[in-house]
This record gives C-alpha cells, sequence and structure tokens, in this order.
C-alpha cells in the first residue's frame, strides 16, 4: 500500500493555522520500514550487535562484545560537528525538521518510486523512440511519475521536473539501453575491523558500516556507477565531499561483498536544486573511480573513521561552530540549524561571568 500523504500543521500569528508541510510517498514501505535487509546472516548478526553509541569493552546483554555502528550520514555528521554527532548519535536526540529535509524525502521518494515503476514501460517507450514518436516515449516515462493529492509546498515539482528531463536526456542518448537503475534505494552493510594509534597503545575495533545506496547503473562494460541524489545547493567544492561520500558507499560493497554491484568503475552526484541558496546551478557529474583525481579519497575515507573510532574511545566530541557569508553577503552560522545549542557547551553562559559583570 503507498503511504498516505502527511500534512504538518502550525500556527502561525492570530491563531491561523496553516498548512507547513506536505509529505508524500508513493512506495509500498519507507525506508525505516524495510529493517536491515542484510544480504548474508553473518552481516544482519553483525549489525545488530552494533550501536552508534559504542563505548570500548561495551558487551550486548550475553556478554558478546559490540561494534561501533557507522553511516555516511553519521560519518559526515561528525566531520561536520562532532558535539552535534554526540547529541544525535549517542544521546539519541533529534534534530527539528527542517523544509529541507521535508523537501528532500520527498524527492528521494519520487526517483525510488521511479526507478522502481519505469520497468513495466521501458521497453514500450523504446519501442516508441525508435519509431520516431518521441512525444509520446517522453509522456509514457513522464506518466509514472505520481501526482500527490495535495499540492507541494517546497517546490518539489520543479525539482522533480529538472530531474526527469536529465533522465529524459540519457534515455534519448542511450537509447533506452543501459539507461535503468539496477540498484534502487540499495541497503547495504559491512564489517570492518579498524586500527586505532592512541598514544600509548595501538587497539583494533570492530566496526559496523551502514547505509542505503540511492540508486546504481550498469556501466555498460560490465561495472557499476553509483549515484547519489541530493536537493541542496550545488558548488564545485562540493566536489571533494560528494566524493568521501561515494568512497563511503564503495567500501560498503567491496567489504560487504555485494559482488552483483562490483566493481565500481564510476560514481556521479546529481544536485536537481544546484542553483538554490547561492548555488552555481543544477548540476550533475560523473567521475572514473580509477583516476587521481579521486585515488585521495579511500584513504581520506579510512582516515575519517579512524577519527571517529578514536572520539569514541577517548570520548572526545568537542563543539565546532562554523561561520560563512550567505547569498546576500549575511553571515550565517551552523549553530544556527542546529536544534542542541541549549545543551551545547559552545554555548554555554558562564554564571559567575554574568554576575561579575
Ligand atoms: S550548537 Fe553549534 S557547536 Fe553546538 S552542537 Fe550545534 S552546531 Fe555544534
Amino acid at each position: 500500500m503507498p503511504q498516505l500523504p502527511q500534512a504538518i500543521l502550525t500556527v502561525q500569528m492570530r491563531g491561523v493555522w496553516r498548512l507547513k508541510f506536505m509529505k508524500f510517498n508513493p512506495n509500498e514501505e519507507t525506508l525505516m520500514d524495510r529493517g536491515p535487509e542484510a544480504h548474508t546472516p553473518e552481516l544482519l548478526e553483525s549489525y545488530h550487535s552494533s550501536t552508534y553509541a559504542w563505548q570500548p569493552g561495551m558487551t550486548d546483554d550475553d556478554g558478546n562484545p559490540m561494534k561501533l555502528r557507522i553511516s555516511k550520514s553519521s560519518l559526515s555528521g561528525f566531520g561536520w560537528c562532532p558535539y552535534q554527532y554526540k547529541a544525535n548519535y549517542i544521546y539519541n536526540l533529534s534534530q527539528e525538521e527542517t523544509e529541507d529535509m521535508v523537501r528532500g524525502t520527498n524527492v528521494h521518494a519520487i526517483v525510488e518510486h521511479f526507478w522502481d515503476a519505469v520497468k513495466d514501460v521501458k521497453d514500450e517507450a523504446i519501442e516508441l523512440l525508435e519509431a520516431g514518436k518521441e512525444r509520446q516515449s517522453r509522456r509514457l516515462l513522464k506518466s509514472v511519475i505520481p501526482k500527490p493529492p495535495m499540492p507541494y509546498l517546497l517546490g518539489e515539482d520543479e525539482v522533480i521536473d529538472t530531474w526527469f528531463e536529465w533522465q529524459w536526456n540519457r534515455f534519448k542518448v542511450t537509447q533506452g539501453y543501459n539507461w535503468a537503475a539496477v540498484g534502487n534505494e540499495v541497503s547495504a552493510h559491512a564489517s570492518i575491523d579498524v586500527d586505532v594509534d592512541l598514544e600509548l597503545e595501538h587497539m583494533i575495533v570492530p566496526v559496523h558500516l551502514r547505509g542505503f545506496i540511492d540508486t546504481i547503473f550498469p556501466d555498460g562494460d560490465g561495472g557499476f556507477v553509483l549515484m547519489e541524489l541530493k536537493t541542496g545547493k550545488w558548488t564545485p567544492k562540493k566536489a571533494k565531499s560528494m566524493r568521501e561520500e561515494m568512497q563511503f558507499y564503495r567500501l560498503m560493497l567491496e567489504e560487504g561483498n555485494y559482488m552483483k554491484y562490483l566493481p565500481v568503475t564510476h560514481w556521479a552526484w546529481e544536485f536537481p536544486r544546484g542553483w538554490a541558496n547561492g548555488g552555481t546551478k543544477a548540476e550533475w557529474e560523473l567521475e572514473d573511480t580509477s583516476t587521481r583525481k579521486t585515488s585521495y579519497a579511500p584513504r581520506t575515507v579510512m582516515n575519517n573513521i579512524k577519527k571517529l573510532v578514536k572520539a569514541h574511545i577517548t570520548d572526545s566530541f568537542e563543539p565546532a561552530p562554523k561561520t560563512w557569508r550567505g547569498p546576500d553577503g549575511e553571515t550565517l552560522t551552523s549553530c544556527q540549524m542546529c536544534s542542541f545549542m541549549e545543551i551545547c557547551p559552545a554555548w554555554a553562559t558562564d554564571e559567575h561571568e554574568e554576575e561579575e559583570v
């Protein structure tokens, strides 16, 4: 059963209720409903013996050692602000849901639905294209994108339209061959041992890697292309962090022995709303994973994993506020968008100092 649309009301000035968010997911299940979905019993067991709140020496109820669980989001969250990571993943506190999060979830739900549903019409769309009936072919492909029962509120239509145009252009170039995703929201797991050098000792810490890969495409030559969809702004500087995110996915597939998606020969990202918030433009990029430009990514990602493991061992999660210039030259801070200011040591007021003043 597709999910029912979820509307979130918010009260505005003078007590008037207004619709704030509208969530629409046409898929049978949400990613959360799908559960761990590991492809081997060993990986499922490894997942169940892992926790984000890991501490050295931690065991489960039967006395078995626990592993540190790391996802792409938890790793990048730690890189963004270690204290925010601690609040989110160790204290298990939730960030307030933002418009960006709702928009991203709605667009991802449509893209997931598209790659599942397009299988039913793809062959007919190829026949129409080959017969020179381009408009009908395009209309048929687009018909699998469902309209929500009430209008989107956050500009999702425009983002979905841009994304669809990219898929349509690629369909025309490829004539539909090796065009469709072979992996759609792929649930991936891996278990690795991480060597960490501490001041006086060396530790080997078992880690469980966990994540969903947006889409995987065939490269037409026996290899695979990992694709990540983002609904935020795009600037060329983001390529570095995107490579690291994609390398995390590749590491999961390789260490988890997902042979049906190996080797990973390319990775790609698409930003159909890349123009937003001072971004340059809607953009997508494809990179060969064997070039010098991408060769640093495996070591960088492993170093980032080691830093996170070390922070857990030493219980060191310092707040790291960041500031930058907004699209109109205004100063923005990471803390303005953070739900944890009230508990964050970076914002703690010194009562004695206040009394002295
Ligand atoms: S308030 Fe700022 S420094 Fe503190 S946890 Fe949030 S982002 Fe980090």
